[in-house]
């Protein structure tokens, strides 16, 4: 058997690891054992998983592997955030950012991830960086999941106090057009025996796949992102181009279903990109909070992050604006939320994200090419 033939375990969803046990002639429970050694010891060499028998571990080594994406570069901002960036099967790159709480020694706080689902991304919304460099193609459960175990490792390593306690599916790619892939990781990502976390921190964020939506309400009890960045279809038809195919209407009224899914006191995250002179208006943040009346719903106002070569000339709009903006949403009854910038000086902040290299013929020279983009963009 070739290392290609290997089944990788990592992202394995409970139920399949106990199906893949059984395939072996092994109790199910092995699957439990194992997610623990994976996730919770960090391990991914099969020979440590001293509570497994020693034929079981010597089978494990034959037929399966725990192979996450190796993780190429690494890039800390002064102001805590991480981003690495790691390798695809195909050689190709994906960015993942680390967000961690100010202020490490609060009993409540967070380390955020912020993971990708694809490589690049198809729907090119006009403001977004992942979005100009066109799609590469969709990660697998391991490359996706292997992003937060990778990052868990990391933090250990640093000797961080917490690990990953909340994940966003934020990073590059529409994570509802992954679906299955992605389905597996938020899986994994809530499973107690594996990650843990909460169904109210593993958040899927989404530009509209309205159909999608309808079939996680049916799948999952993840926390439910938006990108809607504008109250009319005229503007978001220009913004984000799937809003032609599904408008704001069909849009809203798949988060009122996937709402009525879940049940109890959740509520959908509405993110809204602030752009200067485009959507910032007073009358915009009326037009939205007059929208989502009558939706349990939080807007995260995210000002515009700039990246070369936009084309449009974006802005970001003065704090001032952002300001009033806020306030006219406030008034009109919606709960906002403003993201602070982070990451940006090291291109880690939402819709900076590319990978950077595209090129998929020389690894070693992209690479070190890589390297010196990161270390430029420290050094700025
Ligand atoms: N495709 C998914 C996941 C990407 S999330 C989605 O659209 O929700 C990335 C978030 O960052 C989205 O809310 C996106 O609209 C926002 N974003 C993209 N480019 C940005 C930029 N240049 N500045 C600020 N926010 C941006």
């Amino acid at each position: 058997m070739t290392a290609e033939d290997k089944v990788n375990l990592l992202g394995m969803p409970r139920q399949a690891l106990a199906d893949f046990f059984r395939g072996l002639g092994e109790e199910p429970f092995r699957a439990r054992q194992t997610l623990d050694w994976i996730y919770r010891a960090g391990v991914a060499d099969f020979a440590a998983m001293t509570n497994l028998s020693k034929t079981l571990r010597g089978r494990l080594g034959e037929v399966a592997e725990i192979r996450p994406p190796p993780l190429r570069v690494v890039d800390e901002a002064p102001d805590g955030v991480v981003k690495w960036l790691a390798e695809t099967r195909d050689g190709q790159a994906v960015e993942t950012v680390l967000i961690p709480d100010a202020d490490q020694d609060a009993a409540q706080s967070r380390n955020t991830l912020c993971i990708s689902s694809q490589v690049g991304c198809a729907l090119d919304c006009s403001f977004c960086a992942t979005g100009k460099q066109g799609f590469g193609g969709n990660l697998s459960r391991a490359e996706i999941v292997g992003q937060a175990w990778q990052a868990s490792r990391e933090l250990a390593a640093l000797g961080r106090r917490r690990g990953v306690t909340n994940v966003v599916f934020m990073g590059m790619g529409e994570p509802l057009l992954n679906f299955e892939a992605v389905l597996d990781a938020v899986d994994v990502l809530q499973d107690h025996c594996a990650f843990g976390i909460s169904k109210r921190r593993v958040t899927v964020s989404t530009a509209g796949v309205v159909p999608r939506i309808y079939d996680l309400a049916e799948r999952s009890d993840c926390a439910l992102a938006v990108s809607l960045h504008a109250a009319r279809d005229d503007l978001r038809d220009e913004l984000v181009p799937i809003n032609r195919k599904h408008p704001i209407a069909e849009l809203l009224a798949a988060c009122r279903h996937y709402l009525n899914r879940l049940g109890d006191r959740r509520s959908v995250t509405f993110e809204y990109t602030l752009i200067d002179g485009v959507n910032d208006a007073p009358e915009d943040a009326r037009d939205l909070a007059r929208l989502l009346r009558d939706l349990r719903c939080k807007v995260n106002l995210i000002p515009f992050n700039p990246f070369p070569d936009d084309g449009r000339g974006y802005r970001r709009p003065v704090a001032s604006r952002v300001r009033a903006f806020q306030e006219a949403l406030r008034d009109g009854g919606a709960s906002v939320l403003l993201r602070a910038t982070r990451g940006d000086r090291i291109k880690a902040a939402c819709g900076q994200l590319t990978g950077r290299v595209r090129d998929r013929t020389r690894r070693r020279a992209r690479w070190a090419a890589a390297r010196e983009i990161a270390a430029r963009e420290i050094a700025a």
